[in-house]
């Protein structure tokens, strides 16, 4: 998609601070932090939103997983704990359409979110 800012990233076109990739998937520092650690795992293929998941996306969801497992051990907030985010569409706050899973931490989290 050439009009998505996350395949630019993806595709090196804008700069973002990487702390993890591999095949599938890429994580970076969130441009507006929203706590110490505010990452962002997203897959390297374009994906609007979780709605457009296929059952063939299966393996790459579990594998953006662990890629924020791997990055919360990274960031030294694994055993403090750390909330996994998705915003499903505009009324849950989306605003960039290809999928990514925030990864907040390094301070208290409230619940319920707002
Ligand atoms: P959403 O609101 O869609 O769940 O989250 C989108 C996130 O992407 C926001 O937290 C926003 O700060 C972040 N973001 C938007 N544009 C950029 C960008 O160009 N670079 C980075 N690193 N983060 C971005
Ligand atoms: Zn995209």
């Amino acid at each position: 998609m050439t009009d998505c800012i996350f395949c630019k990233i993806v595709a090196g076109d804008i700069p973002a601070d990487i702390i993890y990739e591999d095949e599938d998937v890429l994580v970076f520092r969130d441009l507006n932090p929203q706590a110490p650690t505010h990452a962002l795992v997203i897959p390297r293929c374009h994906i609007p939103t979780l709605n457009d998941l296929r059952p063939e996306d299966a393996q790459l969801v579990g594998k953006m997983s662990l890629a924020a497992t791997t990055v919360a051990r990274q960031e030294g907030i694994a055993d403090e704990g750390y909330r996994v985010v998705f915003n499903c569409n505009a009324g849950a706050g989306q605003t960039v359409f290809h999928i990514h899973m925030h990864v907040l931490g390094g301070r208290p989290m409230g619940w319920p979110p707002g």
